[in-house]
């Protein structure tokens, strides 16, 4: 039995293979690499009730991961996730069998830990001493944090606008932080520049393939927590598609395996209105998407005008026969309020897309009452103060207790 089964990688544009050895970024095609396992072998010397003892984090699917040696693991406890079941709040929109798989308690707030995780142990056992990436925040403070633990050096280039919770999150961790007066595409220039002049490797999202690995494990996770089957539906909050990439992965590979049926989740890819070019792509038909213009949400994980890994994306809602649907501003907000209300749970405005979603995919009959459906919610609301606005009185100490609210009642 090996620590894992990975075997190569491949592009899945062109089809070229490359080793498992090589320090590798994108194809000389420009598309994303995938791993790739021995699934065969590992079919024959590994069942899947072999993980059920393991340590509830996501190294318990250690065969599917590309960390060759357990030494080279860098961990915080990451993984194995609450699925938890939104009775009031499924009720409330008709489909009672809700669930809400909550990345907000994973290390860092948010499931940039997962990809940041897997990606910063790969780096280790690679050799690799200094890694840089642009970025809108989150996965800049879970790469600069696990970087630190791993004992690599992390140069981490994010826009001014970011928000400060995760500028300090780098800055905490000893990385080397600079801000750019621009955009996170303005912020890529600037480490395109620093690849050429050092022997730094790139950890932009998609440009180094095991970030994809981690994502996956969320995939795993589901499949053992609803005991090796698929649910109907899962909802996705996707930005550079870099989950849905890794769960459609993790189904197909856990499939081969024959450790679930023939049954694939249907795959939703949820944006937002001010930043939807996998919706348009989607509703054309499209294999790849088109560069988003002036794109602007107030969820910024999700704030991604054209991804690398679209034609991943678009290619795991076809084949899932999924669907993919942009959600305002507004409408996630107040449903981030409600689902605090209501069901205790002060989600990411990301995450909160995929409940409005839920609802309006059930009034249109798509999702049917009674299916499975998992909304996807991937951090905490912690990350976002500023997205919750607070009237509330202040009281004289003589003064009597008012009544401002008494909760949502259902
Ligand atoms: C990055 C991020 C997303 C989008 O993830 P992708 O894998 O890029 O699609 C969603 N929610 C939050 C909170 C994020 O930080
Ligand atoms: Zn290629």
């Amino acid at each position: 039995m090996s620590y894992s089964y990975v075997s190569h990688l491949h592009c899945p544009k062109c089809q070229k293979k490359y080793s498992k050895e090589e320090k590798l970024q994108l194809c000389s095609c420009g598309a994303p690499l995938l791993v790739d396992y021995d699934l065969k072998t590992l079919s024959q010397e590994v069942e899947r009730k072999d993980v059920i003892g393991r340590n509830p984090d996501l190294w318990r699917y250690h065969e599917l991961l590309p960390v060759e040696d357990p030494d080279n693991v860098v961990t915080l406890g990451e993984g194995m996730t609450p699925l938890l079941s939104m009775e009031k709040a499924g009720r409330k929109m008709g489909i009672p069998k809700l669930f809400m798989k909550d990345e907000g308690v994973i290390p860092t707030g948010t499931f940039k830990a997962r990809g940041a995780a897997v990606g910063v142990s790969k780096a280790k056992e690679l050799g690799i001493e200094n890694l840089v990436m642009p970025t809108n925040g989150n996965a800049g403070a879970a790469w600069s944090l696990y970087a630190a633990r791993g004992g690599i050096k992390a140069s981490i280039v994010m826009p001014v606008d970011a928000p400060e919770i995760t500028r300090k999150e780098v800055a905490v961790s000893g990385a080397n932080l600079n801000l750019v007066n621009g955009l996170i595409s303005d912020a890529g220039k600037i480490v395109g520049r620093a690849v050429q002049k050092y022997d730094f490797f790139d950890v932009s999202t998609l440009k180094e393939p095991y970030r994809i690995e981690g994502k996956k494990t969320m995939g795993l996770e589901i499949a053992e927590q609803f005991n090796w089957k698929a649910p109907d539906v899962i909802l996705y909050p996707a930005g550079g598609g870099v989950g849905i990439i890794g769960i459609y992965k993790a189904f197909l590979e856990l499939q081969e395996l024959g450790w679930i049926g023939e049954k694939l989740p249907r795959l939703v890819a949820v944006q937002a209105e001010g930043c939807a070019p996998i919706v348009q792509a989607w509703k054309e038909n499209k294999k790849e998407s088109e560069f988003w213009e002036n794109s602007k949400t107030i969820a910024f994980g999700i704030n991604v005008p054209k991804a690398l890994g679209d034609f991943l994306v678009l290619e795991a809602l076809y084949s899932t026969k999924g669907c993919a649907i942009a959600i305002d501003d507004a409408s996630l907000l107040k449903e981030q309020e409600q689902l605090a209300a209501l069901e205790g749970c002060f989600i990411c405005p990301e995450g909160a897309s995929t409940f409005v979603a839920a609802r309006r995919l059930r009034e249109s009959g798509w999702i049917k009452e009674d299916e499975t459906v998992v909304a996807l919610n991937t951090g905490t609301g912690l990350k976002y103060p500023n997205t919750v606005q607070v009237e509330v009185p202040t009281l004289e100490p003589e003064e009597e207790l008012q009544w401002v609210s008494d909760g949502v009642k259902v």
